[in-house]
């Protein structure tokens, strides 16, 4: 069992995932086809199975051009089933989804949205979790509430440190310069902000990290209580770095 995962830069800062396991291919929210398209043509694939984590169009929109053309299936939330694409498998938390052979657990993950999901997939050590933890930083609390997300963040840190977090932004150097303000003097997020601005002036991807890394300098998942959380979370809101 051999579970790879890609990004895939669409629209100006969003990610989706190109998933490959044995002869079964997945993509985990497409917010636009042709990007996807363009890989799987690279790839010589076609594609199995759409995974959604939440509503927003940047993650959904590029669904039904993928079904038209590959008849693939959509898997995302029961609880967002009214304002997700249609679903052919609405999936609960706790439940198993499958790529190939590669299993996958839902994660219930609300805070961003209140139907928020995210993927983890425990032998391949990789975790899809979009709009609730990024690197070095974390979503926007739209509809839930601030003890919805910090509980979210915790189940994901709580997760094998070496597993690959996937998230579905790159809002890395927006989110290193807030993390810097919270904790100036922590040397691991220093070392990790020479590695990301180098990534990004040579144009590459800061996805995935590791959990253990973000647990390490990410100031959302280092918040000792939700109330610590909810403070840095509304100064993020307004930061200007
Ligand atoms: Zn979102």
């Amino acid at each position: 069992m051999t579970l790879t995962c890609e990004a895939i830069p669409l629209l100006s800062d969003n990610y989706a995932w190109l998933l490959t396991e044995g002869a079964t291919t997945a993509v985990c929210d497409p917010s636009e086809a042709a990007p996807v398209e363009a890989l799987l043509q690279a790839r010589g694939r076609k594609l199995d199975l759409i995974l959604l984590t939440h509503h927003h169009a940047d993650h959904i929109d590029g669904v039904p051009a993928l079904v038209a053309r590959h008849g693939a299936k959509v898997i995302g939330a029961a609880a967002d089933a009214h304002r997700l694409p249609k679903l052919d498998v609405a999936v609960r938390p706790g439940d198993s989804v499958a790529v190939g052979s590669a299993q996958a657990t839902v994660i219930d993950t609300p805070g961003h949205t209140v139907g928020h999901i995210a993927f983890h997939f425990p032998e391949a050590k990789v975790l899809l979790c979009a709009d609730t933890l990024f690197t070095l930083g974390c979503g926007r609390v739209i509809e839930g509430t601030m003890e919805q997300m910090y509980a979210s963040l915790m189940a994901l840190a709580a997760l094998p440190g070496d597993t690959l977090a996937c998230s579905g932004h790159e809002y890395t150097l927006s989110n290193l310069a807030f993390a810097l303000s919270v904790e100036p003097d922590n040397a691991a997020l220093q070392a990790q902000a020479k590695k990301f601005r180098a990534l990004r002036e040579a144009g590459k991807p800061t996805v995935p990290t590791t959990i253990a890394d973000e647990l390490a300098a990410n100031p959302f998942l280092r918040a000792g209580s939700a109330a610590e959380f909810a403070r840095r979370r509304e100064a993020k809101n307004t930061f200007r770095g």
